[in-house]
């Protein structure tokens, strides 16, 4: 078991050297990581090269085996890693937080160790046979963003280890800590540089991403950086797996009970104080229910303690840094000056130590306000009326991206009915945001390509095979 000073102390480079990280709820200084060069990155590449054959020698039942041993390993060091990710992060302990998170990291492990891949018989007919097989990659390139820092690792190398390849990660520059703390205790169960982080910046993960020795790239962050990755892939025909985030739509049918669904639809939106590429952050309400629906909303929203993430008490936290914090007020700002109505939130103190934005719910607002049309990724929720079903479907479908989406509704199969319409990776019925292991997750459109989770997510990190005779 890890302490919360091993963990802080082991990443620190010795020397006092590093970049400062600090506690985004309060300015606090947590400790230092490394910043990595890019012969750093050169050997860690080779080491991974190294090792990869040897690692996809073992069996499958070996390779599941140690994955287990990993997430064992996490779940030993379960709450000093929650509070590393607390601290860096921003987000509270408890709720849908860092110890949730840290839980997703154990059950995301796990399925992946488990998740059964076998070999497919595509012909046998007498003397003609065919089968299809997985062979690993070789080495991936892990990039991941600052909102989720841990679970997104473990989407990003369980599948990838499992089936044989070996990881080079550089975890976002906003929550390096949290990135290194919790590979290095995953790190303890495997094999030596099966599973190594390089620390460093934007340009540190493009040098990660046009190298020559990576098979695959797996990126979890922004459109824009997306597209420079997918650029990045070109001269070596690089494989990737892109999630780029999006602006999920929910749609609210006309027979719901608004005090029923109020908290759901809420933690839909918040989770992560907002900060998540599949929460919803646009919601359509009939004009039958819309003063209902708003009014739910506000009086939960209300009762949520917002805080610093030690405190035990707090669900929602700060946001993660200053460039989330400007966007939300920019968005939120503009909304009211439109003539929106901000019925809770919308008014940040200034004399608030830590990028704490309250939580902010906006209703009266034009479905085309910058507000709806961007992803704010921030503790707000704008409230769309609608006269017409269809334009709802339409307003939810005119986004150039297509992650998740939500629909509201008593009837199930009335719901249903809207969600096959809905141009959108996942669709929720009464639901947001309720990722599966077992469910394969992944974007329309700009939102990216590439699915993660279940036996799609371990083909994704193989290379397929036919043997025919
Ligand atoms: P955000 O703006 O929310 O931080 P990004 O998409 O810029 O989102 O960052 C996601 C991850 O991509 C981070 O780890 C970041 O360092 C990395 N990154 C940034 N620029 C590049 C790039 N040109 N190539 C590869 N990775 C990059």
């Amino acid at each position: 078991m890890h302490t919360l000073e091993e963990l802080i102390t082991a990443i620190a480079p010795a020397d006092g050297s590093g970049r400062e990280v600090r506690d985004p709820a309060t300015g606090e200084l947590i400790g230092r990581v490394p910043e990595h060069t890019v012969s750093d990155l050169d050997r860690a590449l080779s080491a991974a090269a190294a090792a990869q054959p040897g690692w996809a020698a073992l069996s499958d039942k070996e390779r599941s085996a140690t994955l287990h041993a990993a997430a064992d390993a996490i779940e030993t060091s379960a709450e000093a890693l929650a509070t590393v990710l607390s601290m860096e992060q921003g987000k509270p302990l408890n709720g849908l937080n860092a110890r949730y998170e840290l839980g997703a990291c154990v059950a995301w492990l796990r399925s992946a160790a488990d998740t059964p891949l076998p070999a497919e018989t595509l012909v046998d007919e007498g003397e003609r046979h065919a089968e299809l097989r997985y062979r690993p990659l070789g080495v991936i390139g892990a990039i991941t963003p600052w909102n989720w820092p841990m679970m997104i690792a473990v989407w990003q190398f369980a599948a990838a280890l499992r089936m044989g390849n070996t990881v080079v990660m550089k975890p976002s520059e906003h929550t390096t800590m949290s990135g290194l703390a919790l590979l290095s205790v995953a790190a303890t169960a495997l094999p030596d540089a099966v599973l190594q982080a390089v620390a460093g910046a934007g340009d540190l993960g493009a040098r990660l991403a046009e190298s020559s020795r990576v098979s695959k790239v797996l990126f979890t962050g922004s459109i824009e950086t997306g597209k420079r990755v997918i650029r990045a892939s070109a001269d070596h025909v690089t494989r990737l797996t892109l999630e780029l985030g999006g602006n999920d739509a929910g749609i609210v049918l006309d027979d719901v009970d608004a005090s029923q669904i109020a908290e759901d639809l809420f933690w839909g939106a918040f989770i992560n104080t907002g900060q998540t590429c599949a929460s919803l952050k646009r919601l359509y309400v009939p004009d039958a229910k819309y003063d209902e629906v708003v009014t739910a909303l506000t009086s939960y929203a209300a009762s949520v303690p917002m805080g610093v993430g030690l405190d035990e008490e707090n669900r929602l936290g700060p946001l993660q840094n200053a460039m989330q914090y400007a966007v939300v007020d920019r968005l939120v700002s503009a909304a009211r000056d439109a003539g929106a109505r901000i019925t809770i939130g919308g008014n940040p103190n200034p004399d608030q130590p830590g990028f704490f934005y309250p939580a902010t719910i906006v209703s009266e607002i034009d479905p085309e306000n910058a507000l709806v049309r961007e992803e704010q990724f921030g503790p707000v929720l704008p409230i769309i009326r609608y006269g017409d079903l269809e334009d709802a479907i339409r307003w939810a479908n005119a986004d150039d991206t297509g992650l998740g989406a939500s629909v509201w509704s008593a009837d199930r199969e009335r719901a249903r009915g809207v969600a096959t319409r809905i141009e959108a990776g996942t669709v929720w019925i009464n639901a947001h945001g309720a990722l599966d292991p077992r469910m394969p997750f992944g974007g329309a459109k700009r939102s990216g390509y590439g699915l993660e989770f279940g036996a799609e997510g371990l083909k994704a990190v193989a290379q397929p095979q036919v043997i025919a005779h």
